[in-house]
């Protein structure tokens, strides 16, 4: 989609350190970290957020999720625990209108959120 930042990112026509991709699939290292570990998994098919996930597209959040856990092994803190996080919405936070997921790690994530 025309002026979307993980829509280029996806594309590669703005570049990001990249740690997993496949057909559908890429993960890159968030460019303000929150955490030790802080990667984003998105779609490479826009989906604007949350909102919009249905029954024909569902399967690629699946495989966020598997990413997900694979990441967290291959680097290294499957055991100690993580935390995947989907911002949907202006009170949810979310500043990027393509769906992502933060996998954050590497510290002891505190709990509520602000
Ligand atoms: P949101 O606030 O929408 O849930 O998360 C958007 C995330 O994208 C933020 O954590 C922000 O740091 C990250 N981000 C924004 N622009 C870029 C960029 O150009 N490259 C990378 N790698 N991450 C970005
Ligand atoms: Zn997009």
């Amino acid at each position: 989609m025309a002026d979307c930042l993980f829509c280029k990112i996806a594309e590669g026509t703005i570049p990001s350190t990249k740690v997993y991709e496949d057909e559908n699939v890429l993960a890159f290292r968030d460019i303000e970290p929150q955490a030790p570990e802080h990667i984003i998994i998105i779609p490479k098919n826009h989906i604007a957020s949350a909102n919009e996930i249905t029954a024909e597209n569902s399967a690629v959040i699946a495989k966020i999720y598997e990413v997900a856990a694979k990441l967290a092994k291959e680097l290294g803190f499957a055991d100690k625990g993580y935390r995947i996080v989907n911002n949907c919405g202006e009170d949810g936070g979310q500043t990027v209108g393509h769906i992502h997921f933060h996998l954050l790690a590497g510290r002891n994530l505190q709990w509520p959120p602000g």
